[in-house]
Parts: C-alpha cells; structure tokens; sequence
C-alpha cells in the first residue's frame, strides 16, 4: 500500500532504527528517544514523537550527517545492544529466567480492548488501557512470555475539542497502520493474516485481518475488521472504541474475544494460560470451551480446563461499567454457538446470568464463572468486589469469595518525567529503572541535597507550562475560537502552587466537587501572598451527557472572574498531556465518590515524580497514603449520603488547603528553597514508586495467578 509520500532510506549503518522504531521498547528508553530527536529535533514533534511517521519525512541528508558523526554512531551501538538483549526472546537473564525458572517456557494470552502504549497509537480511553500497556510493558521487562490481544480502532478513540460555549465535540481520531509501528501478519502465502468469526449470521462469517505491534519482548495483535470482502456495514466494527450502541459493542467483543482467540492460533502461538482484562474479553473464554467440545470433550470436561488455566480482572464497582446484553441479542448473536458448546439455550444463558444485578447476560459474570483465579485491583476494590458478586457463591462466607487483588502499579521508566529521571539517574542509578520495585534503590532519594530536588521540580513545571502553551497555541492558530484550553496570562507564572486535576470525566469522579462553595474555593485561589491555580483536563464518553456538562462548568470557570483567571481546562487529555501534567503539577488531587474508585493510577505516576496526592481514601490511596500526612494528603471518606458527602468532603479539602498545604509550600527558608514540602515530596516518591510500580504488580500476578493458573508449583 502506498500511503507516503515520502520514504526516506535509512543508511545501512544506521538501518537499525527501522527496527527500533517498529518496537515500542524506545519509548520508555531515553537514550532511544535521544537517537531519533537529536536527527531532527524540529522533525521529530512535528510527527508527534512516533519514530515511525518521523523516519518516513525525515530529510536524508540529517540522516547522513548523523550516520558519520562518530558520538552519534557510539551512542546508536550503545542503545541498539540493549535494544537487541532486551527484546531477545531468550529471557535467561531475566527476573523470570532467574527467579521463576519454571514460568520460563509458559506464555500468556492477555485479551484487553485497549492498550495505552504511547499517545500517537489511540487504541485506549483512560486508566484500564493505559494499566493494560503498562503491564505488557512490565511483563517485558521480566522475561514473562505474553502475547497481547486487542482491536485495531482505525478512528481511535475520540480527540476532545471544546467549541466556544465549553462542551466537548467528539471529533473522530485516526490510526493509519502505516503511520504506526504496526505491520501486518503475514500468512503462511505471504498475504496477510486472517481468521473468521460469526456475528449473526453463520452463513456469512466475517473476514478479521490480523496486524502487531512489537512491545519489547512482547507482540500485541491487533483484530481488523475493515477487511475487503466484508460487508459495507461489517467494515467499520472494530473502528471506533466505545464509538456505537450495546450492539456494535457485543460486536466488538465477539471480535475481540473469539477472533481474538482464532488469531493466537492461526498465528503459531502456543498459549498456556490466559488472562481476561475486564469482562469486555469475556467471549475468549466460550470459544477456548468451543476448541476442546469439537476436540471431542463435554463442555463440563471443557469448561473444567478453561477455568483452571485463566485469570480475570475485574476493574470497576460501578454499575455501567460491566457490560450486560439482553437475551435477545444474545439469542441472535449466539444461538449457532451454543450447539457447538453442545449445550441448550438455557445452560447457555445461565453461565451470563447475574440476578442481582438485573437481567440479562453480564460478562463479568460470565467471566467469573469461567476463570479460576479473579482479582480486583486494590486491597479495597478487592473486598466491595466479594461483597457486590457474594451471591455468585451462595454456599460460601463473604470473606471466602474467590477473588483476591493485585494492586495496580505504573510502569516506572514511562512515567517519570524528564527533568526528574536525569536527577534519579544522577542520584540513584540505572538501578531506579531497572529495578524500580527495590524500596532500597528508592531510599536513596532521602539524600539528594534540597535544592537539586527543587531546581528539577521546577523544571519540570517549566516544560509543563511551555508544554500547555504550545498546545492551546497550536489550537488558536488553528482554529481561531476561544473554546480552547482558555487559560489567562497569569497561569504561566511558575512559582504559584498548581493543583492538577486530570482523568476522565465519569460522573463518580466528581470533577467539580472544588466548586462546593465558590467563594471559599475563590478565596484560595486569589490569595494575594499564597495564589493557588488549578489545571483540569479530561474527556468524557461520547454519551455522556452529565460528563460533558461537568466539562463546560469548568470551562465557564475560568473566564470567571471570581476566580481570577487561576482555572485552567487543557483540551484532549491523553497520554502525552497526562505525562506532562503528572510530572509538572504542585498537587495531584483525586476526589472520587468513594468507594467507587477501584484503584486509580494517575496518581501513581504523580507521586513517583514528587508530586504529593491530596486525595480521598480511596482506590490505592487507602493503601499508599502514610497516616500523619507525610507523603500527601488524604481524606477519609464520609458515610452519610451522596450530597452531604459532597460538602463535608469538599469542605476537608478547603481545610487541609488552607491548613497545610498552601502554608507548606510557600514557607521557604534562607536559600528560598521549601525544605519542609520537599520532604513530603521525596517521602512521596519514596513511598510509592517501588510499592506502586508495574514490577511489583506483575510479580504478584506471577506469583498469586500466573502461576498456578500455568500449572507450576512454586
Ligand atoms: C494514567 C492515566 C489515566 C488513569 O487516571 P486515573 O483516573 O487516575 O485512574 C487516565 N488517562 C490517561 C491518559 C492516563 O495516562
């Protein structure tokens, strides 16, 4: 397919970033990023950072200049050797050919809808993608052999622009596989991949072409349903994530979840055990029980194997977030199926019934019956999941409810940000990267001279800023509406304490839960001796109104003058912005309905950067806050009802702000320097980034899930 109009050769001394640029393995590496941006720093954000797009515009002659720079050509041999030793399929060497030797040869399944891997591949919406690349990321840098499973949007998951009144337009994005390091899996003929799967109609079975991405070690498939010779209306299924109606989603995730399977198979994987991520994988495992009934098992013979070898996660205790299909639907999408289960339609739809929850035919149900190993994803969301699913074993004590948890961890080297790894780098080692779950590395950071920690901290709030203006100017320039990130000149001054906001905008998330009471929340805000601004950034799900009118609130917000012009709303959040803010803000502020929070992340990655959580107790939180206030701030939850909650909750807010934090940080000693801040700063950091990495995670996994749903004894 010729889609480029360019095509720049790469010289054969450098050829190998090709290969690098097809693996997402460059972007947690710096020194990667480095060989690509210092060809064409220009050239390189001009293509967003993807090396792919970058390689194909780039000028051959930066290519050539570079290719006889001998400091370049040191530094390329120098990454490409990591590069070659850290995507090897040998894992020898690693945690899990050291440490889990009889895990060493075993290979995961792990089917997610989305992955948030790097912000130009938009096939993730929010906290769950961004989870699911963080562990593909992990799991490569411990030698666990997975192959990952997902669908290929081709329009992405929704761009974010505000129109002149505040409220979100959804505007459609793009993956062009061609722009991205995705390729094509080839077929025995050379042709692309393909498999097929049924919809609803078994005489005209769907064509599903089969792409990958390379993530280190690891291979994601990507499921393609804009295939030629589908039907007109089949083509654009697996376009848009979260894009259309209950039906278009049960679609999806036959697609994901059956085909999803089809192509494992077809493409010469061996998989020994498989891990679900959130029930929207859940039909991977009726089609697991499919492929041993036609091999001659019953479907009890059948189902039996399929639990023993499979792990669900389940991620959310909010009601809308557990996909339910009425029996009608499942009817027509599945009355072929059920036969080749050799089982009857109400056998069927008992293994989806959930009644408690309502009628119809509920994936997290469906997956808990079929896996044999469950976790929630903090200690918390653990307990509320057994107490929400209890009836599922009705014989047995709430406490006894086979789902454990496995807290969620961030990948460590992707999301720290620049200016503060050179200072971990400095002060720490290689070892803050490479072993990034050791307490002991991280205790290290309690020695690093105050005013080094404070210079890096507001480097890091500089190219944050700088980060947020380019944006917002881009947008104008564009677009010349005033509906973008509308921040006020005085949102660039560095030193005022800046508070981020920034997630998506599900209702429980309580977004404007600050604007209680406006006039307390202004008279912060506008404090002449102690200013304090406010950063918000988020998107809400294309249907949801309620979401969508949170959004404009805040936009009005800062044109008011109540406020100062210290409110600031950054358009299209995802997962560059994300990376700027976590690393740039003051105060990372989390203020969901508890417990409604499952584990959130964002405020992981802020807290491994120095930036301290002002949070409820909620989630992670509950587990990684230290009592006393000395990595953050948290707020035990209320028990009343929704509204009272909401004022008494906003009101500790106000208070702790006020009382604490806004006094902590602008006391300064001689040398200006806030002494006592950075000590929470640095307990931050030394409290979470190890107990709250992907490494620490993923081990667990291993260890409590992995293993024995892989069959091995420890
Ligand atoms: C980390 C991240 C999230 C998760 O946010 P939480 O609300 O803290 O769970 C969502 N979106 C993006 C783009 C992220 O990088």
């Amino acid at each position: 397919m010729s889609i480029a109009p360019f095509q720049t050769a790469v010289p054969s001394r450098i050829d190998g970033l090709t290969d690098l640029a097809h693996n997402l393995w460059w972007s947690w590496n710096r020194e990667a990023v480095e060989l690509f941006r210092v060809i064409d720093p220009a050239g390189w954000l001009a293509t967003e950072r993807n090396p792919v797009r970058f390689l194909l515009t780039v000028s051959p002659v930066y290519l050539e200049t570079v290719a006889g720079d001998p400091e370049y050509l040191a530094a390329y041999d120098a990454v490409m050797a990591r590069f070659r030793a850290e995507t090897s399929d040998d894992n020898s060497a690693t945690w899990i050919g050291q440490d889990r030797p009889a895990m060493a040869g075993k290979t995961l399944g792990y089917l997610s809808a989305e992955f948030g891997l790097h912000p130009t591949l938009p096939i993730y919406s929010g906290g769950l993608g961004v989870l699911a690349g963080d562990h593909i990321k992990a799991a490569s840098d411990l030698g666990l052999k997975l192959v990952g499973v997902s669908l290929l949007y081709r329009q992405g998951y929704l761009r974010q622009r505000l129109d002149g009144d505040g409220w979100q337009q959804d505007v459609p994005g793009s993956l062009v596989p061609e722009f991205e390091p995705a390729t094509p899996v080839l077929g025995p003929d050379g042709s692309q991949l393909q498999v097929e799967v049924v919809l609803d109609n078994p005489d005209l079975p769907l064509k599903i072409a089969i792409w990958q991405v390379l993530v280190g070690r690891q291979v994601l498939l990507l499921l393609d349903s804009d295939v030629e010779g589908n039907p007109e209306w089949t083509r654009s299924i697996a376009s848009r994530l979260y894009g259309g109606d209950r039906e278009h989603r049960l679609r999806q995730e036959i697609i994901l979840g059956i085909a999803g399977v089809r192509a494992l198979h077809a493409a010469g994987y061996d998989v020994d055990y498989w891990h679900g991520n959130e029930g929207h994988a859940a039909f991977h495992l009726l089609e697991r029980c499919r492929m041993l009934v036609a091999e001659g098992m019953t479907f009890e013979q059948a189902s039996e194997q399929v639990i023993s070898s499979s792990i669900f996660t389940t991620h959310t205790p909010v009601a809308a977030g557990h996909d339910v299909f009425p029996d009608e639907m499942i009817d027509r999408y599945f009355s072929h199926f059920w036969p080749q289960l050799g089982i009857d339609r109400d056998s069927f739809l008992a293994l989806g019934a959930h009644e408690s929850t309502g009628p119809g035919f509920n994936l997290t149900a469906l997956s808990f019956r079929l896996s044999g190993y469950a976790n929630g994803v903090s200690k918390l969301h653990g307990e509320v999941t057994r107490t929400m699913w209890h009836d599922m074993w009705p014989g047995l004590d709430e406490a006894d409810v086979p789902v454990s948890s496995v807290t969620n961890g961030v990948h460590i080297p992707t999301w720290i940000g620049r200016h503060m790894a050179d200072l971990y780098f400095q002060e720490l080692g290689d070892a803050w990267r490479a072993d990034s779950d050791n307490q002991e590395v991280w205790d290290g950071i309690l020695d690093v001279p105050d005013d080094d920690f404070w210079a890096r901290r507001r480097r890091s709030k500089r190219s944050m800023l700088r980060y947020m203006r380019d944006r917002s100017r881009v947008r104008w320039l564009a677009s010349h509406d005033s509906g973008n990130a509308l921040i006020g000149a005085p949102f660039f001054e560095e030193g005022i304490l800046t508070i981020g906001f920034a997630r998506r905008f599900a209702t429980y998330k309580r977004a404007t839960l600050l604007f209680h009471n406006p006039e307390r929340l202004s008279a912060i805000l506008t404090n002449p001796e102690c200013p304090v601004q406010l950063v918000f950034a988020g998107k809400a799900h294309p249907a949801d109104e309620g979401g969508k009118r949170l959004i404009q609130e805040i936009v009005w917000s800062t044109r008011d003058p109540l406020f100062g012009g210290r409110i600031a709303f950054a358009e299209d959040y995802d997962m560059q912005l994300a990376s700027y803010l976590v690393s740039g803000v003051d105060v990372w502020l989390n203020n969901p309905r508890a417990p409604l929070e499952a584990s959130g992340t964002s405020g992981m990655k802020a807290a491994a950067n120095g930036v301290p959580n002002l949070s409820i107790l909620d989630g992670w939180w509950a587990e990684g806050w230290v009592p006393g206030n000395a990595n953050g701030w948290g707020i035990a939850p209320y028990e009343q009802d929704d509204e009272l909650n909401d004022g008494l909750e906003a009101n500790a807010i106000y208070d702790l702000l006020e009382n604490e934090i806004v006094p902590l940080y602008y006391r300064r000693g001689a040398d200006g320097v806030p002494h006592d801040w950075i000590t929470v700063a640095k307990q931050s950091i030394r409290t979470v980034a190890p107990q709250f990495s992907a490494r620490r995670m993923l081990k667990e996994y291993v260890d409590d899930l992995y293993a024995p749903a892989a069959g091995v004894e420890r």
